[in-house]
């Protein structure tokens, strides 16, 4: 089981399908680095949040831009060297990232640096866009899918885990339709399966049977 020197999987769905579980689990199995790319475009929402960043006025997005600097260190984000792992999964953060990820300029910043990361390395990557603009020619390329109430029962019972009790089934249910629409119908880069990705529905599975299935096809990839 060794993997060609430089590997790229993709990994994209819809919210809360279970990309980021599943991504962990295989970069651990097959000793790959992951790039949780949602992640990225929350630290970028968080900054707009948190500076008051108004997205209806006027803004020369390109100069906000310049002032954020974003590192990633194993499970840990920083924004201009703060760590803000926990506030970009606050339901705030969650609320406004789709609308800050349609916007061209920030994309274009964040698809560079995902390939600037994963240049020369074993990557497992999970977003929206992968396997589609980010590596069109990815090695693999899975589309993750599940039921949007099971999306929304597993997104509740991550809150929880986090400490975050008030959200309930029915609210963080209709925030993930309307997550659902906003990505897969904005203009830049869209939500939507690669032609050549395998097409796996999660609902009725758990993460350890997802990822058997994604192994075998890893296991094909050229050694
Ligand atoms: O994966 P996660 O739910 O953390 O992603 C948060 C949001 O970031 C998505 O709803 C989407 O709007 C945006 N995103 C994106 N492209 C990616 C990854 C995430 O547009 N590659």
């Amino acid at each position: 089981m060794t993997l060609k020197k430089s590997i790229t999987i993709a990994i994209d769905g819809p919210a809360g399908s279970g990309k980021s579980t599943i991504a962990k689990i295989l970069a651990n199995k097959y000793k790959m680095t992951y790039l949780d790319t949602g992640a990225m475009y929350r630290m970028v929402t968080y900054y707009f949040l948190e500076n008051q960043i108004n997205l209806k006025e006027k803004i020369n997005i390109l100069e906000i831009l310049k002032n954020i600097h974003v590192d990633i260190v194993g499970d840990k984000f920083y924004i201009n060297g703060k760590d803000v792992s926990e506030e970009i999964r606050t339901p705030k953060v969650t609320g406004l990232v789709s609308e800050v990820a349609a916007i061209k300029e920030v994309r274009e910043k964040l698809v560079e640096l995902q390939r600037e990361i994963s240049k020369g390395k074993k990557t497992i990557l999970d977003g929206r866009d992968i396997g589609t603009v980010v590596f069109p020619k990815a090695d693999l390329k899975i589309y993750l899918i599940a039921s949007p109430e099971e999306r929304a029962r597993r997104r509740v019972e991550d809150y929880k885990n986090k400490g975050i009790e008030n959200e309930n089934f029915q609210d963080v249910l209709d925030a993930i339709i309307k997550r659902d629409f906003l990505d897969s119908t904005r203009e830049e880069s869209p939500l939507k399966k690669a032609n050549d990705a395998i097409e796996i529905d999660s609902s009725k599975m758990n993460a350890q049977e997802v990822c058997d299935i994604i192994s075998k096809y890893i296991d094909e990839i050229e050694v």
